[in-house]
Parts: C-alpha cells; structure tokens; sequence
C-alpha cells in the first residue's frame, strides 16, 4: 500500500450516507497551503485550533458549499502533521463535491487507517495504541470499549514495557559476565539470575493468558445457538428474542431448514442468536444438510439454548441432549407452559420455564444469557491481551525466555543464551515498535476505516 509520508493526505472521514454535517479531513505538509486555493479566506495567519466560517470555492470561483473549517498545526494534531478538517453540509453529493475539489487542488485520497498510521509514524502513539483505536472503533459493549481505551492510554505498552526492562536486566548481567569473565563478578550468582528469569516468564504467561480468560470474548460476539427437537418452538424464540418475525414458524416439524443468524443487543452485551434446522433423523435431503449444518454450528458456538417441549414427556434423544451439553455453557428452555401448567421440573440451575406465546420467561431468560456471557468476560482490573497479534508475539517472547532457562539448565554458553534472550526482547518489541516488517504494518492499517 502506498503510505508515503511525504503526500498530504485526505479522506471522508464521516460515515457514508445522510447526515446534518460531513467532516473531510486533511493532513500532510501542504494541507493548509494546499486548502487555501479553494477557501475563500486566508489561512496563512491562523492560530492552531480555531475555526473559520467560509466557503468552498471551485475553480471558476463558485461556492460549492458554507463550511467550518478547523486548523490544527504540526505538531499539536492527531498525526503530528499540519491537519485540516471541513465540517461541510452532509449529504453525499455534497460530500463528493467538496472532497473532489481537496483532490483536485492537490491532495491524495488516503488509504485505510492512514492518518493513525501517521499518528505512529511520528511518534504520537506506538502500535499497540494504534491497534487500541481500531479496537475503541470496533467495541461493541461497554466493557470492550472501556479495555481498549485502557490500550490506548498506553497501559499495555507500559506493562510490555516492564517485561523488556526486566529482561534486559538479565541481558545485560549475562553480557557483562561475557565481557569481563576474569573480573570475578559477584552479580552472576547462576540461581538468582534463573529465579528472576523464571519470575518474567510466570508474568508474561499471566499476561498471556489473559486472551483466553476474557481478552479475546471482549472483541468478539458470542454466539448462542438454538438447539433441540423440532417443534418444541426454537424458531418461535429466535422471533421474541430478536423482536421481529425472521424465523419461519410452522407446525410442520422440520421447517427451519437453514440456519439464520441475528445479532442483538442485551443491555451492554452483544450477542448472536442462530437458530436452526431441529436434531432428529432427517427425511428428506434438504433436512439433512439442515442438520448437518447446526452439528457444524453447534461445534462453533459459544453458548447453546437447548428448547425442550413442556407438553411432552421427555423421549430418549431429549435426555440425551440435556447430558450431552456443557451446563457452563447451555440454558435449558421449557417451552410452551401456556399449554401445560405442570410443569416437568428437574433438579438444575440452568433451567428456566417459558412460553413463546405468552412472552412468560422472556426477560428472565435475557438476563440468564447476559450471566452467562459475563461469566465469560474479564472481571479483573489489570489490562488484558486482547489481539491475536499480540498474543503471538508474547508466546514467542515466553518460548525464547524459556529457551534460556533450559539453556542455563544445560549450562549451554552464556554467548549462546544472549542470543535467545534476544529474540524475546525483540518479539516483546514487535507489540509497540517502529521497528517492523512493512507487510505487517499494511496487515494492521489496512483494517482501519478510510478517513481514520
Ligand atoms: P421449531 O421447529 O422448534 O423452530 O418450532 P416453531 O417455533 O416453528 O414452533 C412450532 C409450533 O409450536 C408453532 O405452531 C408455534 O406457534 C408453536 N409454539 C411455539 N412456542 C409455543 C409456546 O410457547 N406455546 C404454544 N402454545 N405454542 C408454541
């Protein structure tokens, strides 16, 4: 991709569509010399941060649209570059218009992510920040949002950033040690220094860990999948829990052939609902790839909805199901107890009793998703690892870390464990630094949005 530092740069940086007002953003060296030739004022003795009324000029001198326009100046803005923002008339002709006549006066159309791509190029946030406002964009609850905001204040940084300093402590005895072996340095006592390594590799796998205690659910929307026999009123579920008719229902068993997918929203969590064809032996071959498919979808969810019919007694395969699933992780829904008021009571806190027809149930059951799902999140106060990316590296720094406890184990030659103690202090690097490969900085930009 085309990241060159030196083009002034500019982008919608607005939503697509309608709207009261559009921004367009510039940045670059050029980006108030450059606005200048179609804005009807002077910018040349403007103060950073303020803000002008005035028009948007084509080159015939005509008025394209009444703008504000914001002046931040090198190096107090979000890429650290001169930047210019034109709050216009939102609309997307409008917005075309005026975005047109920025690329017509000189500027490039910016590339995905390419104004945070400057913001760490020039120093204002490194990686990890950066990959935190991708993340604040993306969250889709509360609690996701408040963790990459905790990124982007640099909290994981500084605890990477103690794990290099820590290493570097051993680096730098085992160099001394293999500089200067005749001075008879008393600060290479071989126990102390594997305890204190052992200790950095206990933290950082406590880091690591992290991803899977919550880190990774917080970015992600977890699935709950409807299962059960068919006609107990999976589809009827999916339409009270989503609040519209998507599912078709019929009495016909077997209907749901194909698997639908909703996301939605339960106070500050975000989930999604899949509903599919009912488990049972299969009659025709549509119904079968039905089931094939919820045998699929099920390996794949994160939680799963088992719908049992109050009405029925319980046959075989029900019993089956109830103890083929993971109580963690299934909610047991007796449905229909519109129908019939004895109800088939059993000895589990994961039951709960409801009646799609009359709604009986339904915010009780909302509230037992959301548990579950919660369960799942972080409850702790210290920052979490929540990008794959990240993850990697630090797995990497843990291997090579360890690589020099068995190596010292071995008594293997310092000159040789420097090496490795490297590699960790490098990979540790990898999740902040300028330093990188150009293809993984195109990996992590390009899923910015335009404009950001
Ligand atoms: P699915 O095959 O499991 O998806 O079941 P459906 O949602 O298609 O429902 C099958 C039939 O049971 C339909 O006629 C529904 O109207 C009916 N039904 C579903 N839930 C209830 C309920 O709680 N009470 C009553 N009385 N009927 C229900």
């Amino acid at each position: 991709m085309d990241y060159n530092l030196q083009d002034t740069i500019a982008a919608i940086a607005t939503a697509y569509g309608e709207a009261a007002i559009s921004i367009i953003r510039l940045s670059g060296k050029k980006a108030i010399s450059l606005t200048e030739t179609f804005f009807s004022k002077s910018l040349q003795n403007s103060q950073s941060h303020t803000i002008k009324y005035g028009q948007i000029l084509n080159k015939k001198k005509e008025i394209i649209d009444n703008v504000l326009l914001l002046i931040m100046k090198s190096p107090n803005s979000y890429t650290k570059e001169d930047c210019i923002e034109i709050h216009c008339h939102g609309g997307i002709l409008i917005t075309k218009k005026v975005f047109e006549t920025v690329l017509k006066a000189g500027a490039r159309a910016a590339n995905p992510g390419e104004f945070t791509f400057r913001a760490y190029k020039n120093g204002k946030i490194d990686l990890s920040q950066a990959e935190a406002i991708q993340q604040l964009i993306h969250a889709k609850s509360e609690l996701a949002a408040k963790e990459a905001s905790k990124q982007l204040n640099g909290r994981l940084a500084e605890a990477i950033k103690s794990f290099q300093k820590r290493l570097l402590d051993t680096y730098a005895i085992f160099e001394a040690y293999v500089d200067f072996p005749e001075d008879d340095l008393d600060i290479y006592d071989e126990k102390k220094n594997f305890v204190y390594l052992e200790d950095i590799i206990k933290d950082m796998k406590k880091l690591n860990d992290t991803f899977d205690d919550g880190g990774k659910s917080l970015f992600e929307t977890s699935k709950f999948i409807l299962v059960g026999s068919p006609n107990v009123g999976k589809s009827s579920i999916m339409n009270l829990l989503i609040g519209e008719d998507r599912s078709i229902i019929t009495d016909i068993p077997g209907t749901t052939t194909d698997v639908i997918k909703e996301n939605i929203n339960i106070k500050d969590v975000n989930l999604q609902i899949i509903d599919t064809a009912g488990i049972r032996q299969a009659t025709t071959r549509i119904e079968e790839e039905g089931i094939k498919k919820t045998k699929e979808n099920i390996a794949l969810s994160d939680f799963i909805l088992l719908v049992l019919d109050n009405t029925n007694k319980l046959n075989e395969e029900d019993e089956k199901l109830i103890k083929s699933y993971d109580s963690e992780k299934t909610i047991i829904i007796y449905n229909k107890i519109d129908l019939n008021k004895k109800i088939l009571k059993r000895d589990n806190s994961n039951i709960t009793y409801f009646s799609a027809k009359t709604q009986e149930g339904l915010s009780k059951l909302k509230e037992m998703m959301r548990q579950m799902m919660l369960k799942k999140m972080p409850s702790k106060e210290g920052v979490l690892i929540t990008n794959v990316r990240h993850k990697k590296a630090i797995e990497q720094a843990i291997e090579y870390a360890e690589k020099v406890l068995i190596g010292m184990k071995k008594k293997i030659s310092l000159e040789c464990l420097i090496i490795d103690i490297k590699r960790s202090l490098s990979f540790l690097s990898s999740i902040i630094e300028i330093d990188i490969d150009e293809e993984v900085l195109d990996l992590i930009f390009s899923k910015f949005c335009i404009g950001k």
